[in-house]
């Protein structure tokens, strides 16, 4: 077997500054590539021109450079490379894998999820392209939680790869470009759980070995929801060393009085153990953390 080399990868919406929960995700993709040896990149994901702004991208990475999280490459930035998204979901169209749609919410919802006949035949009228629903089950070993089996999440659901408005979706782009950038790992908060199966049926339609994925615990608020820029989680404050060992303590490294923000990443590096996150649902945000979301 070919043993690849350890490329990770952050990969931001830029729908609002970097909160509190995406600094986390950042660093445990960041320490998991850096402790293989790995190569770590940041890709922007702004497919959504809708919600996405340059304005965020850049305070995302200029954050993410003041905690010296620094890609090794430079930044890819989805919006930039519409043509690529395209020739894929050309190829899923001849593969008949795709199908043009154009239901409302409300008409789905209507027919309990199902897509009527005649959303497949208008064409003509602004319509989506979605993933034909598939029966085919897939299964994650996932090193943080454990073995993920996908038994039924393809079979109703037939996600958006192109919206109506021209947009193409993270779930297209996600796996293109992870795959075009020979990803090999892929670290990220257990809130994209639910988008794994969808990616992996991609990866096997295209005909391509997915990467391996794992999933960090998510950092919840009071009320046990993830913090998040729906429920207005602040912005942190750049290069911040107390931000930064609060936020590598809910990796499960606690790190006595590093001098500066360099000495706490070096040292983490050699601290990190994903393993130390295992069974572990999720990560209640401590009281003196509470200011920071
Ligand atoms: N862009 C996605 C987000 O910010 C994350 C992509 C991923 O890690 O797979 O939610």
């Amino acid at each position: 077997t070919v043993v690849k080399i350890y490329r990770g990868r952050f990969a931001p919406s830029p729908t609002g500054p970097l909160h509190f929960g995406s600094l986390v995700s950042a660093l445990a993709s960041y320490l998991d590539a850096k402790k293989r040896q790995g190569s770590w990149i940041i890709r922007i994901e702004d497919v959504d021109g809708t919600r996405c702004k340059p304005s965020f991208s850049k305070q995302i990475i200029e954050t993410l450079h003041s905690y010296q999280l620094i890609s090794d490459e430079p930044i890819r930035v989805q919006s930039q490379h519409s043509d690529i998204y395209e020739q894929h979901l050309f190829e899923l169209k001849k593969r008949q894998a795709a199908f043009p749609c154009n239901c409302t919410r409300q008409s789905l919802t209507q027919y309990n999820g199902n897509h009527p006949l005649e959303c497949q035949s208008s064409i003509s009228k602004p319509h989506s392209w979605r993933l034909k629903a598939s029966s085919a089950v897939y299964q994650c070993q996932d090193n943080i939680q454990g073995t993920l089996l996908f038994a039924d999440d393809l079979k109703s659901n037939c996600p958006v790869l192109k919206r109506k408005d021209g947009f193409f979706s993270y779930q297209l782009a996600v796996v293109v470009d992870d795959h075009l950038q020979d990803i090999s790992h892929l670290v990220r908060g257990a809130d994209l759980i639910e988008t794994t199966a969808q990616q992996l049926h991609l990866y096997d339609l295209f005909g391509w070995t997915p990467p391996k994925i794992c999933h960090i615990p998510l950092i919840t608020n009071h009320f046990g929801d993830k913090i998040s820029k729906q429920n207005h989680a602040k912005a942190i404050e750049n290069g911040h060393l107390e931000t930064l060992l609060r936020a590598l303590h809910y990796l499960k490294i606690d790190l006595i009085r590093p001098s500066s923000i360099a000495e706490a990443i070096s040292l983490a590096i050699e601290a990190w153990d994903p393993s130390k996150l295992k069974e572990i649902k999720n990560l209640p945000l401590e009281e003196q953390d509470l200011h920071l979301i």
